[in-house]
């Protein structure tokens, strides 16, 4: 088997993520746009090359982890982009959460070069790339999706197929990122509700972590959320406003209101307004103590 593959996108996640593709066995060759990042790689045996498209042999398989629906495209469709190189029967595995409008446009691109688009969002902080334990949600063509299963047992812990149009991938990452951010929102009402009587925080975290909501994001976030812990951000809050700025975007094609996300979206607003963007996106609790009237 041919284990060689293009990795563009060296930031929080595709870092981890190279990485692990690399202990794997694989010749990775990588970009990023600021390209001291991929000097951990070349460490480890990664070829950095100095423009997109060369992270592409014609008819290969290439990864990108970029920050959003422009990085993707200049990345991808740009001159010197990906898909200049990329050929009939290469594969292009876009792990980034972008827009479902964006996913559609970057498929309808590689069909006519006769490449293969494939969604594959993906849900995990860095550590969980790192040990490669994401949760990878996958939509695109049934023979591109076939010829990456084995690269995704190696950066998940498992993944979900919604199909052969990619951007239903995306729709359902942006489904996960809006139950994210608000039971985030509703923890940091619930402690901050418990602390204005007196009570720690931190104890209200354990206790509902431990008993009725003992799952990842009640456990992990919720701890952070009660700790005040935001930094370093493992993922920006910048990018949780991309987020539910998609999310609002999408509900407003399938025409439907959603009230909590544009108190969400606010939220992120907010603390982008006040200096908030390059920290952990569980920093929009601080929004919230401030509210009411805590520091
Ligand atoms: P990040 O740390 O901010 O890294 C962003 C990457 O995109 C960097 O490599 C950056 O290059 C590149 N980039 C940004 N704008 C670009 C542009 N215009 N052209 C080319 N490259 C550009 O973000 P991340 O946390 O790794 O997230 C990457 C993607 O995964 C995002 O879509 C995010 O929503 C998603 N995601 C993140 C997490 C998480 O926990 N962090 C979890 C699941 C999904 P430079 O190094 O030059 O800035």
């Amino acid at each position: 088997m041919n284990k060689t593959i293009g990795f563009a996108g060296l930031g929080n996640m595709g870092l981890p993520m190279a990485l692990k593709l690399v202990d794997d066995g694989y010749k990775v060759r990588v970009w990023n746009r600021s390209p001291e990042k991929c000097v951990v790689l070349s460490d480890r045996g990664a070829t950095p090359v100095p423009e997109p498209a060369a992270i592409a042999e014609p008819g290969g398989i290439v990864i990108s982890m970029l920050a959003d629906d422009t990085a993707v495209e200049d990345t991808t469709l740009g001159e010197n982009g990906i898909l200049s190189r990329l050929g009939a029967d290469g594969v292009h595995v876009s792990m980034s959460t972008i827009s479902p409008a964006a996913a559609a446009r970057l498929a309808e691109a590689h069909d006519m070069v006769g490449a293969c688009y494939v969604a594959a969002p993906v849900f995990g902080r860095p550590e969980a790339a790192k040990a490669g334990k994401l949760w990878i949600v996958v939509a695109g063509p049934e023979q591109a999706k076939q010829r990456v299963e084995t690269v995704f047992d190696v950066l998940g812990q498992g993944s979900f197929d919604f199909g052969e149009k990619p951007e239903k991938a995306n729709v359902v990452k942006l489904v996960g990122n809006f139950l994210i951010a608000s039971a985030m929102e509703a923890m940091a009402e619930a402690f901050t509700l418990a602390e204005k009587h007196g009570i720690d925080r931190r104890e209200i975290a354990e206790l509902f972590s431990r008993t009725l909501f003992p799952c990842p994001i009640y456990q992990n976030y919720g701890k952070a959320i009660a700790e005040n812990h935001h930094e370093p951000a493992r993922f920006k809050l910048s990018l949780g406003l991309k987020d539910l700025d998609l999310v609002l975007k999408s509900a407003a094609a399938g025409t439907m209101p959603m009230p909590l996300a544009d108190l969400l979206y606010n939220r992120f607003i907010t603390s982008v307004a006040k200096g908030r963007a390059e920290i952990d996106w569980t920093g929009l609790a601080l929004a919230v103590s401030e509210d009411a009237g805590l520091t």
